[in-house]
């Protein structure tokens, strides 16, 4: 049997760690949330990220533009939580309604206050191997490899994905920690070979249970970010959960199937249970330490433009 890598439990040492920083802060950390329109699953994603603050002791405000909001209206919004003093890091939900220009948006926000690490500033300190926040989901996995003492050093990784929140930073981080790193996307050649020379590797497609078997190399450790709900029952059977199914009417399955996947790897991240708990805590990780910035403590990571 391959070994579950169990992100919960990284998370809860993660938070753990974090409420001592946050005791010895002079004041709470404080995060900007911001969504605008009422998409449930971004509400029910808000929701967490509140929660998550609320637990910490992390000061947040939820920003709620209205759906009909322009880039300019955001534009002020952005400009708001740059100057306001008891907020030292912001999250924009994504996705906005299409008439906002996310990019615009994202460009605005004062890099010290990056809690995505989305802003171009901190993209650029992610490529020059600088300190800087992180992007979450990417940043959190590294977390995971060294919790569980992944050899990361000089080995194969390969990254399935080229997204500017999942794929590319998690390329740029796995070669910073020394791995030769091959992104594959949608029209890759031969995936099915690329994936297989892979020592680690990173899934990250939001395609359902596409990678078998002949994906994986005897022994990798294999990291599935995708997450898909599925809500039809006969394939949940073919997915062998349908146990899982019946209690819950619905369930998240990766991009790994999740029959091939507990047989073959040296080890993996289940779905749900492996990343989707580490992101939340690598927000609340990158808060802190924006927080920690401005009140003159922590390490010195430069993140002004
Ligand atoms: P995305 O922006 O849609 O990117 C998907 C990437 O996968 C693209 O680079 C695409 O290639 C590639 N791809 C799609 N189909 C492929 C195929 N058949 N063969 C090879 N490559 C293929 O998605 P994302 O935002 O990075 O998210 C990916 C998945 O991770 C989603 O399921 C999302 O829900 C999940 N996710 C989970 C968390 C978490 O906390 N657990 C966080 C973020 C994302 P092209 O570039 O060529 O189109």
């Amino acid at each position: 049997m391959s070994q579950v890598l169990d992100g919960t439990l990284v998370r809860d040492q993660i938070l753990e760690k974090l409420k001592h920083r946050v005791a010895r802060l002079g004041r709470p950390p404080g995060l900007a949330v911001v969504l605008v329109g009422s998409d449930p699953a971004s509400e029910q994603y808000v929701k967490n990220k509140i929660l998550a603050c609320q637990k910490l002791g992390i000061y947040s405000e939820k920003i709620t533009p209205p759906v009909t909001s322009t880039t300019e209206d955001m534009l002020k919004v952005i400009d708001q939580i740059n100057h306001n003093p008891k907020l030292d890091a912001v999250l924009v939900q994504m996705p906005m309604p299409p008439q906002i220009d996310p990019h615009r948006v994202l460009a605005a926000l004062d890099p010290g206050k990056d809690a995505d690490g989305f802003h171009p500033t901190n993209v650029g300190y992610l490529v020059a191997g600088r300190p800087a926040p992180r992007a979450c989901t990417p940043s959190g996995i590294i977390e995971l490899l060294k919790f569980y003492r992944i050899k990361m050093d000089g080995r194969k990784a390969v990254v399935l994905g080229r997204s500017d929140i999942v794929g590319k930073p998690m390329a740029l981080m796995l070669l910073q920690e020394n791995c030769t790193v091959t992104i594959c996307h949608s029209r890759t050649i031969n995936l099915e070979d690329e994936c297989r020379t892979a020592d680690i590797l990173v899934t990250a497609m939001g395609r359902p249970a596409t990678i078998t078997a002949n994906y994986i190399a005897p022994g990798a450790t294999v990291i599935d970010v995708g997450t898909t709900r599925i809500s039809d029952r006969d394939e949940a059977v073919r997915l062998g959960r349908e146990d899982e199914f019946l209690k819950r009417g619905a369930i998240f399955v990766g991009d790994v199937h999740p029959l091939d996947v507990r047989h073959g790897p040296g080890a993996y991240t289940p779905v749900p249970g492996g990343v989707g708990p580490l992101t939340i805590a690598m927000l609340m990780s990158n808060t802190v330490m924006l927080a920690e910035q401005r009140q003159g403590m922590g390490e010195a990571v430069r993140v002004s433009a």
